[in-house]
């Protein structure tokens, strides 16, 4: 089976599954605890937050989550102090963002959607247009879900501060987190998400970094943990999973993944009827196309049979019919019906390009002969 769909999930590591079991074997105990054992787990715990934390640029607070929705919705939840004032976010956000946003607008709250280019990034000058001296709070994706599309976030960041010294600037980096460099100081940002499963960690583990010396409300309340700030007993063996996740992530290597999209890319675009949605500039875990003439959902049912498994875009839009990103970037509704997404993680990094290239263009062209 050659699996291509890494931003819907991943495999988990070996070196992960061992690392987590070691929690569930011998260092189960609470780590709010008050004997020795578990302080040890306590302090595994730590070390798992100080070493993402480097990893976001080792400066402000990480809060562990139960995944990166939980900590998207926490900023739409409790980012915003009072009803006055409006909020921007892009039109190319995954669903946790986007559907915290409309449930804002349903509460009366003044929430406006940024535009997105060809490319699916977002319009600066329609950006620069929509926040003002009263936007509290904006989102930004920082890496696309749909098509790898990357903002630039450093710059949008400054811009809206430049309205607004005091909004909080999110950004979302699931799908950016352990494939790009990120420093959320240097970015100039306050709040940035994370989720393990998309880096070959486990399911149901996520992240808020929040920039120093900024008090976000919790979300969850109770026991305390997480300074007060996130309750709940901390899925320590997910966290250590995280931690361990992010360190082999590292080590692929990226230069293979992006000459395996270049090569699917070359091969798949040879038919005149395929195009990328996006552009060269994205991410190399991602690679979107759009086959005019074939309905996605049997393409992905016909690789499927051959043994390659491939995403219709975000894994929670696609129970949709309709594709809001694609759209938001001038798809038309047969490109967006025959939009296929291909995703990388590492267990591509040997993956051989152009055989299975041959293979998914093989399968395009007969499924566009069989129209005819
Ligand atoms: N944001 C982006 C860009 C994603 O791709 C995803 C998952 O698909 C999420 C948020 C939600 O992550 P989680 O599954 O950890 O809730």
């Amino acid at each position: 089976m050659i699996y291509l769909d890494n931003a819907a999930t991943t495999k988990p590591f070996d070196g992960v599954i061992r690392r987590m079991a070691h929690f569930y074997t011998e260092a189960y105990f609470n780590p709010s605890a008050l004997y020795a054992p578990a302080f040890d787990t306590a302090k595994e715990l730590e070390e798992s937050r100080s070493y993402l934390l480097s990893a976001l640029g080792g400066w402000g607070n990480l809060y562990f989550t139960s995944c990166a929705t939980e900590s998207n919705s926490w900023v739409f939840r409790c980012g915003i102090k009072n009803k006055r004032g409006n909020i921007v976010v892009s039109a190319g956000e995954h669903a946790s963002v986007y559907e915290n946003a409309q449930a804002l607008i349903s509460a009366g709250i003044d929430v406006r959607f940024v535009s997105l280019n060809a490319d699916s990034t977002v319009n600066q000058d329609d950006f620069a247009q929509k926040v003002d001296a009263d936007t509290t709070l904006v989102s930004v994706i920082h890496c696309s879900n749909e098509t790898g599309a990357i903002n630039d976030i450093k710059t949008l960041a400054t811009l809206a501060k430049s309205k607004n010294g005091k909004l909080l600037f999110h950004a979302d980096g699931v799908q950016a987190f352990g494939k790009m460099t990120v420093d959320c100081r240097d970015a100039g940002i306050d709040l940035y998400s994370i989720s393990a499963h998309k880096i070959g960690g486990p399911k149901g583990v996520g992240a808020l970094w929040v920039r120093e010396g900024l008090h976000l409300s919790p979300f969850l309340i109770g026991g305390g943990q997480e300074k007060g700030l996130r309750s709940g007993t901390e899925n320590v063996a997910g966290i250590a999973g995280f931690a361990e996740a992010f360190r082999l992530f590292s080590q692929i290597d990226k230069q293979k993944i992006a000459k395996l999209k270049n090569i699917l890319k070359e091969a798949l675009c040879a038919l005149p009827y395929v195009s990328v949605n996006g552009s060269d500039t994205g991410s190399p875990f991602v690679l979107s196309v759009a086959v005019q003439g074939v309905k996605a959902e049997i393409l992905q049912r016909k690789l499927a049979e051959c043994g390659i498994l491939v995403g219709l875009g975000s894994a929670c839009a696609s129970r949709l019919k309709k594709n809001r990103v694609l759209s938001a970037m001038g798809k038309n509704k047969e490109q967006i019906e025959g939009s296929v997404r291909l995703s990388f993680g590492a267990e591509n990094v040997n993956t051989d390009g152009v055989a299975v290239g041959q293979q998914i263009a093989d399968c395009i062209k007969s499924l566009h002969i069989q129209r005819r």
